[in-house]
């Protein structure tokens, strides 16, 4: 064999090898990850139980993150961000729209949640802003829980703003959420939400939908949803 051809077959053959290396390594490697929580799975007790949390975030979280991984392998979801698959996701992608949204939501929803509320309500702009569009804020609170008691089945329930409007509440089913634009059509803001599936509460609250809702106003991190507001200001 000539040198040359030589060095060229080994070229060839050392390229192959790289090119099964990083093949390997994409599929093996998962792109998203579950996020830790932000603190201990008791931490919200009473009105959140321990073992709905654990189950909540390890199990059920954990399983749309892994699933969410296999649904994007060999994609052109693969290498982009979450918002950027929320934003470009069809009604077509099921399995990647179910569980980009369900790890967006639960990630969302345990930054949103917090054992030490500096504030039991919003201070500050969003305080102006929630007293501006709803009266004050046990009017809003009224209606965000009226809203979220009338979701049918499983989903979520959201305060969002968008520049036009200023705050709306609504509903999505299952594990949607108003950042799929090619479905809601909207360009909003997701300033927090509350998950309305019974995995939720079942444990603790069984069919009383209303009593985990009202439990849920004792653990909001206002300082968090301050945050979330402020952003949706300064973006375009
Ligand atoms: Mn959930």
């Amino acid at each position: 064999m000539h040198r040359r051809v030589f060095l060229q077959n080994t070229l060839i053959l050392a390229s192959t090898a790289l090119l099964k290396t990083e093949w390997l390594w994409a599929n093996s490697n998962p792109v998203f990850e579950l996020p830790a929580l932000p603190y201990p799975y008791e931490a919200l007790e009473p009105h959140f139980d321990t073992q709905t949390m654990q189950i909540h975030h390890s199990k059920h979280h954990g399983t749309y993150v892994k699933n969410l991984n296999e649904a994007i392998a060999g994609t052109k979801f693969e290498k982009m961000s979450l918002e950027d698959i929320l934003a470009n996701l069809t009604e077509k992608d099921t399995k990647v729209r179910n569980n980009a949204g369900g790890h967006y939501n639960h990630s969302l929803f345990w930054k949103i949640l917090t054992p030490k509320q500096n504030s039991t309500q919003p201070t500050g702009k969003l305080a102006e802003a929630i007293n501006q569009q709803f009266g004050n804020f046990e009017k809003f609170k009224e209606a965000f829980s009226e809203k979220a008691k009338s979701l049918f089945g499983s989903g979520w329930t959201w305060l969002a703003y968008e520049k036009k409007r200023g705050f709306f509440l609504e509903n999505t089913p299952n594990q949607d959420n108003l950042l799929m634009k090619k479905i809601y059509k909207t360009p909003v803001k997701i300033i927090f939400g509350l998950d309305v599936w019974e995995h939720a509460y079942y444990l603790k609250y069984q069919n009383r939908r209303a009593d985990y809702i009202q439990a849920f106003w004792n653990v909001i991190n206002w300082d968090e949803v301050s945050k979330n507001y402020e952003q949706a200001l300064q973006s375009k």
